[in-house]
């Protein structure tokens, strides 16, 4: 919203009830609503013309901050010069580029990209390509699919089906058939206050073996997990467990798909956590700090092998993939895309998080022992905050931390009782401070 129609608006049952908010208390919402106006950097100006500052990134994805001049003009210039462009046998240059730049940031042969629009959209094409895949093999049997408890995939029918929210899915019907889940690997009495990767719990990889025996290896087409599991609370992956999940993929012919909604574009101090953890899987999803948040747009990675498969497969003036969307590589997101990476290169922000991440670590470890705080988890620029549940009243506790620091001008995240954080990586220590300085004043209010 533009300053004079921001200036303009003045929230009324009568303009407050047509919008129905994604993931929100509707009800609760609209009798004290919480809108911002404006972004500047590490801050949000809300309607109110109050400032707060932004320990979230948005949701996880204004990376470079807010307000960049570079990306405003990259997509005005875009818009003014070529709007769009019909995604089906038609293309544009800045969807080559891109895809290009994108195949170069990631290591190993993930060398083919997909765009999508929504971390959502590329989950469910993750999924279908893997499906597709072992059948363009000639391994059509291969459908079954592994997701995680308390992993989070957005929100498409392939997503809540391979995820394990339990209020995600528990209203949606039967979902997607075929579907298992590996155990998730957080422990509070064996994990409680460790500093970045758990030491316990990677054993909890050998459940995939178990998965494999029940359904036979010729049956299963892909496991899917987030790298670090973030909507559900920040669960880190014990030590090991990622390479373990790689070992036993490996030997059954299991494609690994990485979910890195979240863990992509330097949020834990690499490019993408598959270069953090050493572990090369077959997929990887994306979206979020793509374009800093920005305009939306996800992408989906895949080896090679898998590009090839299906390229091998039709015969030559066939469509070797019946899949995609009307905004696939959008021109005004690939522009967005493209001015985004080049601040994350020319800022060194990748680097940056990677040499503030022992700062963010201490800072956030800094709130052992407050009231409540049963468990403290950091990695790269990501933290979270766990608090004991009031007893009958799950949630009550975080979502009342979440508002008395609205109200002194901190943006958190709350899922659960758990208060999830990820700043923009162009945070400053000062920045870091103040998140902790209000933080830390607030917990000691809660009951
Ligand atoms: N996967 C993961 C790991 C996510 O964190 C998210 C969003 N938080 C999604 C998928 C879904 O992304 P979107 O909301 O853009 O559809």
């Amino acid at each position: 919203m533009s300053a004079q129609a921001a200036a303009s608006f003045e929230p009324s049952p009568n303009n407050m009830e047509a919008f129905w908010m994604p993931f929100t208390a509707n009800r609760q919402f609209k009798s004290k609503p919480r809108l911002f106006v404006s972004a500047e950097n590490m801050h949000y100006t809300t309607i109110e013309g109050r400032k707060v500052l932004d320990a979230t990134a948005g949701l996880w994805c204004c990376n470079a901050g807010h307000g960049r001049k570079k990306i405003t003009e990259a997509v005005s210039k875009q818009i003014a010069n070529l709007d769009y462009a019909p995604a089906f046998q038609m293309g544009h240059p800045a969807a080559f580029q891109l895809a290009s730049r994108l195949a170069a940031m990631m290591p190993g042969d993930l060398d083919h990209v997909f765009f999508t629009n929504s971390g959502s959209e590329s989950v469910d094409t993750a999924l279908k390509m893997a499906i597709a895949y072992h059948r363009a093999k000639g391994q059509g049997t291969r459908q079954r699919l592994i997701g995680r408890e308390r992993g989070y995939h957005g929100v498409g029918f392939g997503g809540i089906s391979v995820g394990g929210i339990v209020s995600n899915r528990k209203v949606f019907g039967s979902l997607l058939n075929g579907v298992d889940h590996l155990p998730h690997t957080f422990n509070l009495k064996e994990q409680a206050f460790s500093r970045g990767q758990p030491a316990w719990g990677a054993h909890l990889a050998d459940e995939l073996e178990r998965i494999v025996t029940l359904h036979d290896a010729s049956n299963i087409a892909a496991v899917i997990v987030e790298p670090v599991a973030g909507s559900t609370g920040v669960l880190l992956p014990p030590q090991g467990y990622l390479q373990k999940l790689r070992q036993i993929c490996d030997k059954h012919g299991i494609l690994l798909i990485f979910d890195e909604v979240i863990t992509g574009f330097g949020r834990l101090g690499k490019s993408f956590a598959t270069e953090y953890f050493g572990v090369q899987p077959d997929i990887v999803t994306s979206a979020k700090g793509l374009t800093s948040g920005t305009i939306p747009m996800g992408c989906v990675w895949v080896r090679k092998g898998i590009y090839d498969a299906f390229m091998d497969s039709a015969a030559e003036n066939m469509i070797e993939l019946f899949h995609g969307y009307t905004y696939s590589a959008h021109p005004v997101a690939c522009a967005a895309a493209l001015a985004t990476l080049d601040i994350y290169k020319d800022e060194d922000l990748f680097n940056r998080a990677n040499e503030l991440a022992p700062y963010w670590e201490e800072a956030l470890h800094g709130l052992k022992g407050t009231k409540n705080v049963i468990d403290l988890r950091n990695l790269g620029m990501i933290g979270a905050i766990e608090l004991e549940p009031i007893p009958g009243k799950p949630t009550a506790r975080a979502f009342d931390a979440f508002l008395k620091c609205y109200e002194k001008g901190l943006l958190i995240r709350t899922t659960g009782d758990i208060i999830a954080l990820s700043p923009p990586l162009i945070a400053e220590k000062s920045h870091i401070d103040q998140i902790f300085d209000i933080l830390s004043g607030v917990l000691k209010t809660l009951d």
